[in-house]
C-alpha cells in the first residue's frame, strides 16, 4: 500500500446527491415563485421566514411557534431575547461602535479575552486560567475564521523556530472544521468539498476518527481501541515524516458530521503524548462542543483528567447567537515563540475583536457563569441523556444514543446488528427532522452518509436554560415523529 492510498482522498458524490443534500438539510419551505434577493444555500427553495424569537422558541412569519431543540446549530446557549445582553450590547454601541485593532483596543474585547481565559477549572481543579495554559485570545467572526487563524499561527510558530519544512496538517476522517479554503482543506465532508477539491490545500492528510459505535471491535476493550488508534496515528506521523507536521486538528466531541461522538478513555492523553514526542501542535476545535455545551467550559477538561491543547478554537456558544463571534486561544509556548521572533502575528481582519460583538458575548458569558449554567448543562444533560436512552434506546431503527452534557444525537440504522444505515435516498433522520418540525420542534439533521459510513442522525443541543417542560415537549414530539416514520419501514 502506498502512502497515497493511506492518505484519505474523498471520492466524489454525484451532483444529484449534492442537490439532495442542499435541499433537505434544512426545513425548507416550498418555492413561492418569487425570486429572493438573498443567496440562500438552496437556489430553488427558501428557508422559513422567522418573525421573532423568544427564549427557546422561534416564531415563524405564518404564526407557528417552533421549539428550537438544537439552538440553531448548537449556538443559542441562553435562548433568545435576553434583556441584559441586549442592553449591554446597545450600551457598547453607544460608547464605541468600531475601532481598528491595528491601532486601538476596547475594554469590551480585553475583558472578554480575560473572562474566557479564566473559564474552566481543569486539571488540578485550580480556577486560574494558567491551569489550562491558554494565555491569549484572538477574536474573529466565525468558527471557520478561527480555525483558519489557528492553522496560520501554528505555521508561524514553526516559521519563527526556523522549522520551515513543517508544512503538513493532520486531521481526521468525518471531520468538519469550516468552509473557508484552509478550514475546508482539513475537513472531510464530501458534500461541501466537491466543487473545490482540486484547489484545496495539498498538504493535509486524514486519520481514522475515534468512533466506538462504528469502529471499535466487538472483543476490544475501550482502552485497547484507544491504543490501536494511537498506534495508527504514530504510524501515520512516521509515514508523513513527523518533522514535516505542523498540527493535529481534532474535535474533542465530534459534532455535526457524526453526531456527538466522544473519544474512548486514553485516546486524548495518547494523542497529547504523541504530539509532544514529535513536537507537533495539538489543536482542539471546540467551535461546536465548547463553551459549556458538554458540561464543562471546555470539552477537553473531561478528557483523561484534563489533556492540555496548544490551540483551542471556539465559536457558536461564545456569543450565543446574539452576535457572530468566534475565537482562537493559544498557550504560552506559541505566544513566547512569536514574541521572541518577529513579535507580530501576521494575520488580521477588519472586524476582529469587534467591540459590539465582544460586549454581547461578555454579557452572555457572565450570565452563564452567574446562573451556573455549565453545571446545569451537566446535570440536566445527564437526565436528558437517560431519558433519550430510555425512550429510544430499544427502538428498532435507533442504532445509538450518545452524547455528553446538552449535546446528544440519535443515529438511525436499517439493521442494528450490522449497523448499516438506510440508503441516503431514504433520509430516515431527515424524515424525523421534518415531521418533528411540522409538530413544532426543530432538531439538527444530518442527511446522507459521511465518508460512506455514517451520517443518518439527528442532533439535539437545546439552550442551557431550557425548562423541564420544554424538555418534555422535545422528548414527546421526537417520540411521535420517530414512531410515525418507523411505521413506514415495518
Ligand atoms: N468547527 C466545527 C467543529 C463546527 O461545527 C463548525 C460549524 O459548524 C465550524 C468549525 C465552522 O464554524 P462557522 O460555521 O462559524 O464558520
Amino acid at each position: 500500500m502506498t502512502l497515497e492510498d493511506k492518505i484519505y482522498v474523498p471520492s466524489l458524490p454525484s451532483p444529484q446527491s449534492l442537490k439532495q443534500t442542499a435541499t433537505t438539510t434544512s426545513s425548507s419551505s416550498v418555492d413561492d415563485g418569487e425570486t429572493p434577493a438573498l443567496l440562500h444555500r438552496s437556489l430553488v427553495t427558501r428557508p422559513h421566514l422567522v418573525d421573532h424569537a423568544d427564549g427557546s422558541y422561534l416564531y415563524l412569519a405564518d404564526g407557528r411557534p417552533i421549539l428550537d431543540a438544537c439552538g440553531g446549530a448548537a449556538v443559542a446557549v441562553i435562548g433568545h431575547g435576553n434583556a441584559e445582553v441586549i442592553a449591554s450590547t446597545a450600551a457598547q454601541m453607544q460608547r464605541t461602535s468600531y475601532i481598528h485593532t491595528g491601532a486601538y483596543t476596547t475594554t469590551a474585547a480585553e475583558d472578554l479575552a480575560k473572562f474566557i481565559l479564566e473559564c474552566g477549572t481543569s486539571v488540578d481543579g485550580n480556577d486560574s486560567y494558567l491551569a489550562h495554559g491558554l494565555t491569549r485570545a484572538f477574536f474573529v467572526g466565525s468558527g471557520s475564521e478561527a480555525n483558519e487563524s489557528a492553522m496560520k499561527i501554528a505555521r508561524q510558530y514553526f516559521f519563527e523556530r526556523g522549522e520551515l519544512q513543517r508544512q503538513h496538517y493532520i486531521s481526521r476522517r468525518q471531520a468538519y472544521h469550516g468552509n473557508t479554503f484552509g478550514s475546508m482543506s482539513v475537513s472531510s465532508v464530501l458534500g461541501r468539498r466537491v466543487p473545490y477539491e482540486d484547489v484545496l490545500l495539498p498538504n493535509v492528510s486524514f486519520v481514522n476518527p475515534a468512533f466506538e459505535y462504528h469502529y471499535r471491535h466487538n472483543n476490544e476493550a475501550e482502552e485497547e481501541y484507544a491504543e490501536r488508534l494511537i498506534h495508527e496515528l504514530e504510524v501515520h506521523f512516521l509515514e508523513i515524516g513527523p518533522e514535516k507536521i505542523i498540527s493535529f486538528i481534532v474535535e474533542p466531541v465530534v459534532g455535526a458530521t457524526s453526531g456527538c461522538v466522544t473519544a474512548p478513555k486514553g485516546y486524548f492523553s495518547g494523542v497529547r503524548s504523541l504530539c509532544d514526542k514529535y513536537g507537533i501542535l495539538l489543536h482542539f476545535d471546540e467551535v461546536m462542543c465548547g463553551m459549556g455545551r458538554t458540561g464543562s467550559y471546555f470539552a477537553f477538561e473531561q478528557e483523561d483528567g484534563g489533556v492540555l491543547p496548544d490551540i483551542v478554537t471556539i465559536g457558536k456558544g461564545l456569543g450565543g447567537g446574539y452576535v457572530p463571534l468566534a475565537a482562537m486561544l493559544v498557550n504560552d509556548r506559541i505566544v513566547n515563540t512569536l514574541r521572541q521572533g518577529t513579535s507580530v502575528f501576521n494575520h488580521g481582519h477588519t472586524f476582529q475583536a469587534h467591540p459590539t460583538a465582544c460586549s454581547a458575548a461578555l454579557a452572555v458569558q457572565k450570565i452563564i457563569r452567574r446562573e451556573g449554567l455549565v453545571s446545569r448543562c451537566a446535570d440536566l444533560g445527564t437526565k436528558f441523556g437517560q431519558r433519550l436512552r430510555t425512550e429510544f434506546g430499544s427502538c428498532k431503527y435507533v442504532g445509538d444514543v450518545r452524547g455528553r452534557g446538552l449535546f446528544w444525537a440519535l443515529e438511525f440504522v436499517k439493521d442494528k446488528k450490522t449497523k448499516i444505515p438506510f440508503e441516503a435516498s431514504v433520509g430516515f433522520g431527515a424524515q424525523i427532522h421534518q415531521l418533528a418540525f411540522d409538530l413544532g420542534v426543530a432538531v439538527y439533521p444530518c442527511v446522507g452518509t459521511v465518508d460512506g459510513v455514517v451520517g443518518d442522525h439527528i442532533l439535539l443541543a437545546p439552550p442551557f436554560n431550557i425548562s423541564d417542560d420544554e424538555v418534555d415537549i422535545i422528548i414527546s414530539t421526537l417520540w411521535r415523529a420517530y414512531h410515525e416514520v418507523e411505521l413506514h419501514y415495518d
